[in-house]
C-alpha cells in the first residue's frame, strides 16, 4: 500500500510538472485539453505505457504458462483416467505444458485471438493517451505477438467476410470495457484458440425449457475440435449478446470444482455447476474425444436478469490451451507476473511407447495403411507434407482448371497444421494439428485425384469424409490438440514446397522423427470418435466409474 501511495504521489507530481510520458504512436497535433488536477483528490494515474507493457507481458506469460489451477485439475484427471487413449492424450498435454513453461515457447500453435476485459475505476486518471484505450491495448498485443524472443502466431484476419487478410500482428483484440467504482483498473487478458471458439453455442430457450437438458444435448454436437479436457463457460439470461459475453467472461475464473464439491453447493448456480459437470463427464467423450472419464474440468456460470418471455443461454468451451491471467493497475507501474514453480506440475513425462508401431513415411503403401487399426498408436518418421484450408482450396481450384500441382502427393501423408514461426534455431515453432473437419469438403478430391493416402489432424471427421476415406482405402490420424510444442520436437527440418505466398498456410515438407499419432479413421471407415465415447459412456454407467471427482 505504501509503495502504491508513493507511486501515486510520484505520478501526480509528474503530471503536475508536465513531465513527458512515453508515447508509442504519432501524436496528433491538437491542443492539449485543460487539465484539472487536485492534489488532494485520491486519483490513481494510469499511464498508457504501463497498460501497453502489462498487456504485452500478460500475453507472453500466458502463451507458455498454463494457469496452475488448470495444471492441477488436469493432473487429477490424469490420475483417475482409465481409458488408455485418453490417458495418453492427457499425458502429452501435461508434458507439453511443462516443456512450454521451461522453454518459454507457446503451448499451442494457435496462439489465439486476444480477449481483454477492462474494469476501470471511476477514480482513475488515464495519462499519455493520445489515442483510444483500444489502441493502447492493441499496441500491447502487437508488442507481444512480434516479440522476437518468443514470436507468437498471428491468426487474426481483417475483412472477414471477403478478403480475409492477415493483419500480421494479431491485432485487433476483442475488448470489453466497464466503468466501475474504485481507483484501479482490473484487467483480464485471454488468448482464445480458434478451435474452441468455433464450438460456441447459443440458444433462445423457452422459459420452461431445461438448461441441463440443453447443455447435455449440445456438448456432443461440439465434437472434439475444442480439444477437451477443458472448461465450459455458460451465460444464462440477459439478451442474446449479454449471454454470450457472460459465457466468455465466466471462463476467466480459476478452476475450483474440486473445492466446490468438497465444501458443497451454497447456491442454485453452484448446484447447477456440479450437476452439469457430472452429467457432461458422464457422456464419456473424454480427452480429445477418444472416450474417457474427463471431458470437462469445470463448468462456470454467470447469470443476469432477462425478459419474461426469454431464457437466453450461451455456451463457450475453453480448450487444453487454457490461457488467461488477471492483473490490476493501480498507478504503481506495470503489472508483474510471477513465474510459477515447475515443482507444481504433476510428475508426468510422456515418451513414445515401446508398443507403438513405427511407420516409415518414405516407403508408405496403401497396403500398409490398410492394416492400421482404429485406436492404434503410430510413430511417424520420414517426410510429411503440410497443408490446411487455403492450400486445399487452391489445390481444388488448380485441379478443376487442369493445372499441375506444385507437389506430388502420391502415397504421401499430409498434416493439417499452421505452425508458429521458429526462433533460436528451431526447425519449426510449436506445430500441433488443426481441426480436420474444415478439410472435409476437400477430402474426396484429395484422395481421389492426388494419390494422397493418409491425413493427420485433430478431432473427428464428418460422414462424407469418412465415406471418402473408406472408398479410397486411406486413413485419418490424429495428433493431440494442445500438445504442439511436444509435437514440434519430432520435426527435424522444414522446407516450403509450394504456395509460399500463403505464409503459415503454405505447403511444407517436414522431416519428422517418431511423431506420435493415433489412427482415428481406418481404411474401413471405422472412427474412434464414434466408438470411443459410445463405449465409455456405457462403461461409466455399467461400472459406476468415478467421473464426478474433480
Ligand atoms: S488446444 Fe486446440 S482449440 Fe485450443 S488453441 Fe490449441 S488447437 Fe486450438
Amino acid at each position: 500500500m505504501i509503495r502504491r501511495r508513493q507511486a501515486l504521489v510520484k505520478c501526480r507530481e509528474d503530471a503536475l510538472h508536465n513531465r513527458s510520458q512515453p508515447v508509442l504512436r504519432p501524436v496528433l497535433d491538437l491542443p492539449a485539453p485543460p487539465r484539472i488536477l487536485d492534489p488532494q483528490t485520491p486519483v490513481a494515474i494510469i499511464r498508457r505505457e504501463h497498460l501497453v507493457q502489462s498487456v504485452a507481458d500478460a500475453l507472453q506469460f500466458i502463451s507458455y504458462y498454463h494457469p496452475l489451477d488448470y495444471v492441477r485439475a488436469l493432473g487429477r484427471a490424469y490420475e483417475r483416467e482409465q481409458s488408455a487413449a485418453a490417458k495418453d492424450a492427457i499425458a502429452q498435454i501435461l508434458t507439453n505444458s511443462r516443456m512450454s513453461a521451461e522453454g518459454h515457447r507457446p503451448m499451442c500453435q494457435d496462439t489465439g485471438i486476444v480477449n481483454v476485459f477492462l474494469k476501470i475505476g471511476m477514480n482513475v486518471r488515464l495519462e499519455g493517451f493520445d489515442d483510444s484505450l483500444e489502441d493502447a491495448v492493441n499496441d500491447g498485443v502487437r508488442r507481444a505477438y512480434l516479440d522476437p524472443e518468443n514470436r507468437l502466431r498471428a491468426s487474426v484476419l481483417e475483412d472477414p467476410a471477403f478478403a480475409r487478410r492477415n493483419t500480421k500482428d494479431n491485432t485487433p483484440a476483442v475488448i470489453h470495457v466497464q466503468i466501475v467504482p474504485g481507483d484501479a483498473i482490473a484487467v483480464d487478458v485471454a488468448a482464445k484458440g480458434g478451435g474452441s471458439e468455433a464450438k460456441s453455442k447459443f440458444a433462445m430457450l423457452n422459459p420452461s425449457d431445461s438448461i441441463v437438458d440443453w447443455v447435455v444435448k449440445t456438448v456432443p454436437t461440439m465434437g472434439a475440435g475444442w480439444c477437451p479436457p477443458g472448461m465450459l463457460g455458460i451465460g444464462v439470461g440477459g439478451t442474446a449478446e449479454k449471454a454470450m459475453l457472460m459465457a466468455k467472461e465466466s471462463l476467466m475464473a480459476p478452476i475450483d470444482m474440486a473445492e466446490l464439491k468438497a465444501r458443497g453447493a451454497r447456491s442454485k448456480v453452484e448446484e447447477l455447476r456440479i450437476e452439469l459437470y457430472d452429467k457432461v463427464n458422464a457422456l464419456g467423450i473424454g480427452a480429445q474425444g477418444l472416450g474417457g472419464l474427463s471431458t470437462v474440468l469445470d463448468v462456470k456460470i454467470l447469470t443476469y436478469p432477462t425478459h419474461a418471455a426469454n431464457l437466453p443461454i450461451a455456451l463457450i468451451p475453453n480448450c487444453a490451451a487454457t490461457r488467461h491471467v488477471h492483473f490490476v493497475l493501480d498507478g504503481s507501474g506495470p503489472a508483474e507476473f510471477k513465474a510459477p514453480s515447475l515443482d507444481d506440475w504433476p510428475k508426468v513425462a510422456w515418451s513414445p511407447s515401446a508398443q507403438a508401431t513405427r511407420v516409415n513415411l518414405d516407403t508408405l503403401t496403401r497396403e500398409e495403411v490398410g492394416a492400421w487399426q482404429p485406436g492404434q498408436t503410430l510413430l511417424l518418421s520420414g517426410k510429411l507434407l503440410t497443408g490446411r484450408d487455403a492450400a486445399h482450396k487452391r489445390i481444388q481450384e488448380m485441379l478443376a482448371k487442369g493445372e499441375k500441382l506444385p507437389v506430388d502427393f502420391t502415397n504421401r501423408a499430409i498434416y493439417y497444421v499452421g505452425p508458429v514461426d521458429p526462433v533460436r534455431g528451431e526447425a519449426v515453432g510449436p506445430a500441433g494439428p488443426t481441426t480436420a473437419t474444415r478439410m472435409d469438403k476437400f477430402t474426396d478430391t484429395m484422395l481421389g485425384q492426388t494419390g494422397l493416402i493418409a491425413m493427420v489432424g485433430k478431432a473427428e471427421r464428418g460422414p462424407a469424409a469418412i465415406e471418402s476415406i473408406r472408398k479410397h482405402k486411406a486413413a485419418y490420424l490424429i495428433a493431440v490438440g494442445g500438445a504442439a510444442y511436444l509435437v514440434a520436437k519430432a520435426i527435424r527440418s522444414a522446407r516450403v514446397l509450394g504456395f509460399e505466398d500463403l505464409g503459415m498456410e503454405a505447403i511444407y515438407e517436414f522431416d519428422v522423427h517418431e511423431m506420435p499419432v493415433t489412427v482415428a479413421v481406418d481404411s474401413r471407415g471405422n472412427s474412434v470418435h464414434q466408438t470411443g465415447p459410445e463405449q465409455w459412456q456405457k462403461k461409466i454407467v455399467s461400472l459406476k466409474l468415478p467421473v464426478s471427482a474433480a
